[in-house]
């Protein structure tokens, strides 16, 4: 067997959350003389970092330990690690189910898995990450945990309570990542919006954003995960009259009617939201909305199916998210049970991506013949792709350039003209 000793592979699951945590752990364990390697093929060891939002994301999950555990039996590898969210959560089940993993720890213990490998945490990097993503962007988690009772919902038992990081933390942290050439700041949490009200009294991501954008090499900041019972007035400004703010905002609602949103404990109502939203496309012009919903929450009758269709229409979103309502033990929508069932919730989550699908293409062909900002993030086969201020990387559309046209550079922004488009992506032409 060839020699991995020092070379660890991290699986990382779920979220961009997961992502900047992974991201930090390999940083503290290159700081330690450890290799990180992206196969188990030259791996000693695996670290797992997990999800525990919904069934699906927890089978996942269950089912990378498992995969990890039968390469340690067949000798492959020597230790298996698990952490995130899915181990905060179900630990002392996990021990019990999967006793072949040799530790368990929950989310941002870096130290403790550091020292599990022999090593010491380095606190002087703690700002610091080994990226994953494409050099050009990277995620800034600026805070962690919630404060909202969101029914349905078991993030809180896993990531705790809303806690905002400090801004001269964050402002270190932009500025290494700008120093190593990232241009695109994809600014993350469980509700962004609810930045600084812990640490500062009061809700300032607007002030945040302004800061980051002052920061020398940034040129695209994205804000997602807004909340939308307090979206800050002074966050409307700054991104509307900010250039570097991308005019795009991710503002997951979850759904429409009254009677569901106050089971769900959203804290808002119909009219509030579509005042929300019509202030906000009001005041921000060419403003790129994304949203989620649940589909098939316990109290959803048809009637209530109904109105998030005609909701869905009327709004215009550019970009729909839609998710099957999964129960949560511990949560307080899991006495509801699941009345809803997964037939009825997946004919449903059909029916409205088909309406997505139809909105989605009629803005995609609104934007053929004009001139836009596209970053490149890759290149596949006769294509360059890139996005435009409008696509969040990952979630949303793409734009195709001809490959043949000029060498374009990975990470750079062109003004490319789009000439063609399907239900998702669009065709660009340099301009
Ligand atoms: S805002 Fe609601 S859905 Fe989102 S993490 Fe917080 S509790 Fe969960």
């Amino acid at each position: 067997m060839p020699n991995n000793k020092n070379k660890i592979e991290i699986i990382t699951l779920g979220c961009s959350k997961n992502v900047v945590d992974s991201e930090r752990l390999a940083r503290q364990l290159i700081a330690n003389n450890f290799e990180i390697s992206d196969t188990s093929e030259n791996s000693d060891s695996i670290i797992i970092n997990t999800c525990g939002f919904i069934d699906a994301a927890k089978e996942e999950s269950i089912n990378t330990i498992l995969e990890a555990v039968n390469l340690k039996k067949q000798g492959k590898i020597k230790k298996v690690v698990v952490a995130g969210c899915l181990s905060e959560r179900f630990k002392s089940e996990l021990q019990k189910e999967i006793p072949d993993v040799d530790v368990f720890f929950g989310t941002e213990d870096y130290e403790g898995i550091v020292k599990e490998f022999g090593g010491n945490l380095k606190k002087e990097l703690l700002g610091e990450r080994e990226l994953t993503t494409p050099k050009h962007y990277a995620y800034l988690k600026i805070s962690e945990g919630c404060d909202n009772p969101c029914s349905f919902c078991a993030i809180p038992l896993m990531r705790g309570l809303h806690k905002s990081k400090p801004m001269e933390e964050l402002l270190y942290e932009v500025k290494s990542l700008a120093a190593k050439g990232v241009k695109e700041l994809i600014i993350i949490g469980q509700d962004t919006t609810d930045y600084g009200k812990d640490i500062y009294g009061k809700r300032n991501v607007a002030e945040l954003l302004n800061k980051i954008s002052q920061v020398k090499g940034i040129e695209w900041i994205r804000l997602l995960y807004a909340y939308p019972s307090h979206f800050p007035d002074e966050l409307i400004d700054e991104i509307a009259n900010n250039p570097k703010i991308c005019k795009y905002i991710d503002i997951p609602l979850q759904h429409i009617s009254d009677s569901v949103l106050k089971s769900m404990r959203r804290g808002i109502t119909k009219k509030s939201t579509v005042n929300l939203l019509q202030k906000l496309k009001s005041r921000i012009p060419d403003l790129a909305l994304r949203t989620t919903f649940i589909i098939g929450y316990p109290n959803e009758t048809e009637k209530d199916f109904e109105e998030l269709k005609e909701f869905v229409q009327e709004i215009q979103f550019d970009k729909v998210g839609v998710f099957d309502y999964s129960v949560e033990e511990n949560t307080p929508s899991f006495i509801l049970g699941n009345p809803v069932s997964d037939e009825l919730k997946e004919e449903r989550k059909t029916e409205l991506m088909e309406i997505q699908k139809e909105i989605s293409f009629n803005k995609n062909k609104s934007l053929v013949g004009k001139k836009i900002k596209v970053i490149i993030d890759d290149i596949e086969g006769e294509y360059f792709v890139g996005r435009t201020e409008r696509d969040a990387p990952e979630v949303d559309g793409e734009v195709l350039i001809k490959s043949d046209e000029k060498m374009l550079k990975l990470g750079d922004i062109y003004y490319v003209e789009i000439i063609d488009c399907n239900d998702y992506d669009t065709y660009g032409k340099l301009v």
